[in-house]
């Protein structure tokens, strides 16, 4: 299952898979504020990544605090394929009327923000807080493509590529459903 197309001066990918095997410049992880390994997509990140992730996420969780929803810090990849891992801390759902999707908008902002400032070229994202932190998938998928068509329409040096690595196939289908609808017209 894969998909791909061009958006202002980058490219838009959505592939089924598992973003742990993404030979990428930077996998997003989504993160706990703590930046502790936790389940879900998080543990898979640090299990693969290997205790270099985990030492630098620590640290960097001693040194500025806990994450607040929406930011995003970087660490190395360690053993993973990836170069780099950006961690972002993605809203719980409450029923959509506490700005969660202004916060899911503004974790993938953050992360796009960081790629590009490091110079990254491809980034790859999970579906941020459609897991355990309960986001309905339709909605989350269309408030992640919106903010990354913003952003490679909006910046005259975006990221090459942006990558949707969705780990099942209901996932796939309403990223690539949300997609049809935002492409076709607003
Ligand atoms: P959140 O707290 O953001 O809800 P989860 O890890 O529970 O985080 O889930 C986020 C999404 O990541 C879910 O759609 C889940 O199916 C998916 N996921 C879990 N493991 C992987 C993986 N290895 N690669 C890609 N996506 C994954």
């Amino acid at each position: 299952m894969r998909f791909e197309t061009c958006v202002g001066k980058g490219k838009l990918v959505l592939v089924k898979g598992d973003i742990t095997a993404e030979a990428v410049d930077a996998i997003v992880n989504s993160a706990n504020p703590e930046l502790t390994p936790g389940g879900g997509v998080s543990g898979a990140i640090h299990r693969r990544g290997g205790p270099r992730v985990t030492e630098e996420a620590a640290r960097i969780r001693r040194e500025r605090g806990r994450l607040k929803t929406g930011e995003a810090v970087i660490t190395t990849g360690g053993d993973l394929p990836a170069k780099w891992v950006i961690h972002t801390v993605g809203p719980v759902w409450h029923g959509g009327e506490k700005g969660e999707p202004e916060l899911l908008a503004k974790a993938y902002r953050s992360c796009l923000e960081l790629a590009r400032e490091r110079g990254l070229r491809t980034i790859a994202f999970p579906s941020i807080s459609t897991g355990v932190y309960g986001y309905p998938v339709e909605r989350a998928a269309e408030v992640a493509l919106r903010a990354v068509k913003a952003f490679l329409e909006g910046e005259p040096e975006p990221v090459e590529e942006v990558r949707f690595v969705l780990f099942f196939d209901a996932d796939f289908t309403a990223y690539r459903e949300a997609w049809n609808r935002i492409a076709g017209g607003d």
